[in-house]
């Protein structure tokens, strides 16, 4: 894109981050003399602080989760070089605080890859409170699991709440997107007696969000993204999102009619196939693996394991 040559920055800003070719990405972060974290717009250029420079509800990122559309005609105001933070460390952009809802079995090639029927209604199930992590953050691999496995995942984010919605309004609820890592235990999932979902999904750490939230607006069609898993540089997934089962919408229209979805919780997706639990030889998760889950559009979100 050409910028016209002496339009003011503010003007250059909204021309290129809000036109249809780049990315408005929310990030939350702290600097080496403010542990706080705040929030803020990345590009390119680096990081914006957003969140001071607000209504004091606006520091509560629930609240921007919920009330975008009062933020927007203000940012493009904002980013501008004063405002660049120095020396920023990037945090997972979700607090804790908010439902965590996972999707099984929902690609098309995953489920054929697992010898399992394609569901027809979506499996749900949940991760529990101090699963959340960020992106660089070491996530520790549990003494009690031999077969801790990778899954890249498509999480979306929930703005407005939900509560029975229709399918053909649902997408309003979704605030944006972000890459995630449903990491799981399978001798606990899958080998304990009865099978402890909820166990081998919750182990500390084991649901790693980021590096940033991508606007809803600027993502027209979630179901197109390419979707991959790099384990140390060799890739072990890679699909793309077209083979969802329920889509974003049919989601968020099923899960609505049995909870309330609010402001800040996350959906992951489901993932595709190439999973370690899958393979020959299966190929589980060693201390000192660097997993990196890239989603077109979203980034990359990259994590250590450790002992
Ligand atoms: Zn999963």
């Amino acid at each position: 894109m050409t910028i016209p040559l002496g339009m003011e920055y503010a003007e250059q800003r909204k021309l290129l981050h809000w036109g249809s070719d780049c990315m408005t990405k929310i990030v939350r972060f702290k600097t080496l003399s403010d542990s706080q974290i705040r929030w803020g717009i990345q590009d390119e250029t680096g990081i914006f602080e957003i969140s001071k420079h607000l209504a004091p509800e606006f520091q509560n990122i629930h609240q921007v989760f919920a009330r975008w559309d009062e933020i927007l005609p203000d940012l493009a105001e904002l980013c501008t070089p004063a405002n660049l933070v120095n020396g920023a460390t990037i945090t997972c952009p979700i607090p804790e605080g908010g439902k965590v809802i996972c999707i099984g079995l929902n690609y098309r090639d995953h489920a054929i890859e697992s010898g399992m029927p394609i569901p027809s209604e979506p499996v749900v199930f949940c991760k529990l409170p101090g699963t959340i992590c960020g992106p660089d953050e070491d996530v520790p691999i549990p003494s009690c699991s031999q077969q801790v496995d990778y899954e890249a995942e498509l999480v979306m984010v929930i703005g407005k709440p939900a509560w029975k919605v229709k399918q053909s309004s649902a997408l309003e609820h979704i605030f944006g997107y972000t890459c995630g890592h449903d990491v799981s235990a399978r001798d606990w999932q899958i080998g304990r007696p009865g099978g402890q979902w909820l166990l081998g999904k919750s182990f500390p750490k084991f649901a790693p969000l980021g590096p940033a939230i991508v606007t809803r607006d600027q993502v027209p069609d979630a179901g197109s993204l390419r979707i991959e898993m790099q384990i140390n540089g060799e890739v072990l997934q890679q699909s793309s999102t077209a083979q969802l089962i329920f889509s974003p919408a049919e989601l968020i229209a099923y899960l609505s009619g049995c909870f309330q979805l609010l402001p800040g919780d996350v959906i992951f997706t489901g993932t595709p196939p190439g999973v370690g639990m899958a393979r020959n030889p299966q190929r589980f998760i060693q201390p000192h693996d660097v997993c990196v889950v890239t989603i077109e559009s979203l980034g990359s979100l990259r994590n250590c394991f450790i002992s």
